[in-house]
């Protein structure tokens, strides 16, 4: 099984909570933005999603 979370720059207000979160250091921000960097290390934990505010992460299964 293989996660890929997805963040929407639009929604994205740049709170860093999700890069905290993310026990495998999956995101990075990135011009005040969070960018899956590590994708392929994603566990599907979803901590990122419930800790997103904007609702600007999904994590898909593949
Ligand atoms: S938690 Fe949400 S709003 Fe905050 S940096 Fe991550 S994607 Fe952006
Ligand atoms: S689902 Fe978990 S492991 Fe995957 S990016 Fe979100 S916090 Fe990180």
């Amino acid at each position: 099984m293989a996660f890929n979370p997805i963040v929407d720059a639009e929604k994205c207000k740049g709170c860093e909570e999700c890069v905290d979160v993310c026990p495998t250091e999956v995101f990075e921000m990135k011009d005040e933005k969070s960018v899956p960097v590590n994708a392929e290390e994603c566990l599907g934990c979803e901590s990122c999603i419930e800790v997103c505010e904007e609702d600007a992460i999904v994590v898909e299964e593949d």
